[in-house]
């Protein structure tokens, strides 16, 4: 099963592990491409400035105890 092709910009190469939907992204991150927030490389975009945001994209699918240890 292929997985999604987002990889996170929190403390270096963390992919989304969600299975891939559309283009080689899952469900949520197909979304945030089709808004411009991520481009085609799964590579989060510098014009999304809100924080819980960015929070949401960079988190979605990581393993949880990624989300928890504090990277920033
Ligand atoms: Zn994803």
């Amino acid at each position: 099963m292929d997985r999604c092709r987002f990889t996170s910009s929190w403390g270096g190469v963390v992919r989304c592990g969600e299975p891939v939907y559309r283009l080689g992204f899952c469900r949520f991150h197909f979304d945030c491409y089709v808004r411009g927030e991520i481009d085609i490389r799964g590579v989060i975009s510098e014009r999304v400035t809100d924080q819980e945001r960015r929070r949401q994209i960079n988190f979605h699918g990581l393993p949880p105890a990624r989300t928890t240890t504090s990277a920033a």
